[in-house]
């Protein structure tokens, strides 16, 4: 067996060579004429020459060997349906949605904006446009129309493919009103959207520009439509993703360096094997939905279990905080996929719960997407005797850049560390100010990567290559490295500690929120003059968004009733504009904000006061009543 060490160190010294093996976990239609193409840094062109396709390589490739084995099982505890597709029938549903967007005019390289729940027709939509070689932007069905309008614009879909509603814990959240509110707010209009219908809500049908899937479902249902075979360095999709400016980035990835990327996660990473039964339960509107709940585990020959509902809710829609458990067994999970919060969610509930079930064919259980915590760790480890393995990466990275790599070698870790490099990242770690690369153990340092980035990794940002080169690549002063804007050390054994972000974003629950969005969202009410939002530590939710605003009219300082209902009205605001998930925790009012003198907001200070920590050096606060101010309001909790 080879050693974790020399596979790394091959991907570091033979690239080609390495990625060329790896090449041929997938099918190509045409082979490709080179490896890596970096003549253009930061840009790297994987697989040039090289034609495949994402949908060929997760559905049909598989119809030979395992037409009637698990693809795709449907679980969803809000509604109590459960259903399972085979790959024949996943085919079958994928030819039937790739024609019905065909005939509302969709072709290669058209964008089709997908907006839905956790629905299998999500699943079969974003594989059809894979099918077609059409760019699917997945939103996440729980922001709201100020944000989704934004990624409309940004996208400019010829399609919209939607449905009548969401559900969470039993509560209908309707979907289609927000959708239409946002068809308006944008200036691009789409031509066609097309409409799941539930039954869960009323849907209001504009007449020429909305379809049901049902009506076109049976118009298509035999339909045979064959995959288009891409450029591998084609655009297979773009999803967006939260920054430290107000508008979102569409981080932008290729066809043929992303399938192999995941077949390569899925064996040395994930350790996952076909006729396996693969469980995310993340959603389609984040990286890791994209990744590891449709392309990862299909390419890898596994059903990968797609689930709507809390993780504390049974499918006669009672509570059940066994239900994951439950699911495992049923499905012979083999491999888990979740995060930390949702761990900790699952923390309260009985422990008996976790010995209920038979669980032995779980292999391991991986969290991402926040901090991992060692008490949570340790809980979830000790319950299910299996390895709990944490992997860092971002939506720009596309898989796991720091985890450990049991399929290549069975590799301790170690709580609190993610891990170590993953083969094909050149990770360093740099000072913040000097931008010298730290090489001693446990020094603090940024967390960057050195080009060429690996396959999978995104291409650039939608339409703005400048931003993507600007934003990333040039924030260590005279070295072009892609920055992760997140701290880290490494100790002697080589294992990093990330320690949080470098820039104004911030974690809620696993989801990355821009503070600058928030705050443009709030400064939007009449009544607000001013407002800084920072994140601060949630023993739930990892981080919780918290909003200072100075009122326009300082009587509210005063009046206790008028700030509460300021209050409410901030947080319904951004509830409409971008969905609960943004909402702050609190919405503090103060007469001034802490700042610089040259006028720049001390988010930082602001966020240790809350935190209960140091501030650090304040010699360059404008006025420190203002910190002062905001200490008195925190402690006074
Ligand atoms: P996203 O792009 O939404 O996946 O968010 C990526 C960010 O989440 C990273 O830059 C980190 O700040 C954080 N993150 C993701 N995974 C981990 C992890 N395993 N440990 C610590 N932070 C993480």
């Amino acid at each position: 067996m080879t050693s974790y060490a020399d596979f790394y160190r091959r991907s570091m010294d033979e690239p080609d060579d390495f990625w060329t093996e790896q090449a041929q976990l997938i099918d190509w239609q045409q082979p490709f004429t080179r490896v890596c193409n970096h003549d253009k840094p930061p840009f790297v062109h994987w697989f040039e020459g090289g034609k495949t396709n994402l949908c060929h390589n997760a559905v049909d490739r598989h119809l030979k060997d395992r037409p009637d084995q698990a693809a795709l099982i449907y679980v969803s505890t809000e509604t109590g349906v459960e259903k399972t597709y085979s790959f024949a029938e996943l085919h079958r549903e994928v030819q039937c949605m790739a024609a019905s967007l065909q005939a509302l005019g969709v072709q290669k390289g058209d964008r089709v904006l997908i907006y839905m729940p956790m629905v299998a027709e999500a699943a079969f939509a974003m594989l059809a446009c894979a099918r077609l070689g059409a760019i699917h932007c997945v939103v996440f069905g729980g922001f709201a129309s100020g944000s989704l309008a934004s990624r409309i614009d940004d996208a400019t879909p010829k399609v919209i493919v939607s449905a009548d509603a969401g559900s969470r814990g039993g509560k209908i959240v309707p979907y289609k009103p927000l959708l239409d509110e946002a068809i308006r707010l944008s200036h691009h209009k789409p031509e066609a959207v097309l409409l799941t219908d539930r039954g869960l809500a009323p849907m209001n049908i504009v007449a020429g520009r909305d379809q049901l899937w049902s009506d076109l479902r049976v118009r298509h249902i035999d339909a045979q439509v064959p995959c288009a075979w891409l450029d591998s360095t084609d655009i297979s999709y773009t999803i967006y993703t939260s920054g430290t400016t107000g508008k979102p980035k569409g981080v932008q990835r290729d066809t043929g360096g992303y399938a192999v990327a995941l077949a390569a996660s899925m064996k040395h990473i994930f350790d996952g094997r076909a006729g396996e039964t693969y469980f995310s339960t993340s959603d389609i509107g984040w990286v890791v939905g994209h990744s590891y709940i449709i392309y990862g585990p299909l390419i890898a020959g596994m059903a990968t279990l797609m689930y709507e509902g809390l993780p504390t809710q049974g499918l006669d829609q009672q509570p059940d905080g066994g239900i994951w458990w439950r699911l495992v067994e049923k499905y012979k999970v083999t491999a888990m996929f979740s995060a930390p919060t949702a761990v900790r969610v699952l923390k309260k509930q009985d422990p008996a719960l976790l010995k209920k079930y038979d669980l032995s064919s779980l292999r391991a259980l991986f969290l991402a997407g926040e901090p991992l915590d060692e008490p949570t760790a340790r809980w979830i480890s000790e319950g299910l005797r299996v390895p709990i393995i944490d992997n860092y990466w971002q939506t720009e990275t596309g898989w796991p850049l720091l985890t450990v790599a049991n399929g290549v070698e069975k590799t301790p870790s170690k709580f609190g560390s993610p891990g170590i490099p993953m083969y094909g990242y050149r990770v360093k770690l740099l000072h913040e100010s000097t931008g010298e690369e730290l090489t001693q153990p446990n020094e603090k340092g940024v967390v960057v990567l050195e080009g060429p980035t690996p396959p999978g990794f995104m291409q650039t940002i939608w339409k703005d290559d400048t931003r993507f080169v600007n934003t990333y690549w040039k924030s260590v002063p005279g070295k072009m490295v892609y920055s992760t804007f997140d701290w880290g050390i490494r100790d002697e054994n080589g294992y990093y500690f990330i320690l949080g972000r470098t820039d104004d974003v911030i974690n809620v629950a696993g989801h990355r929120l821009g503070t600058r969005e928030i705050e443009e969202s709030i400064s939007g009410h009449a009544g607000v003059a001013e407002v800084a939002v920072v994140g601060v530590a949630d023993s739930l939710k990892g981080q919780v968004a918290m909003a200072f605003v100075v009122p326009k009219d300082s009587s509210v300082l005063l009046d206790a009733a008028a700030a509460l209902k300021l209050e409410g009205e901030i947080m319904k605001r951004v509830d409409g504009d971008l969905g609960a998930l943004a909402r702050p925790s609190r919405v503090r009012f103060v007469s001034v904000l802490p700042k610089t003198r040259s006028g720049k907001m001390l988010r930082r200070a602001i966020q240790a006061v809350c935190e209960g920590r140091d501030p650090g050096d304040l010699t360059t606060m404008d006025d420190p009543a203002a910190l002062q101010q905001i200490k008195e309001l925190v402690s006074a909790d």
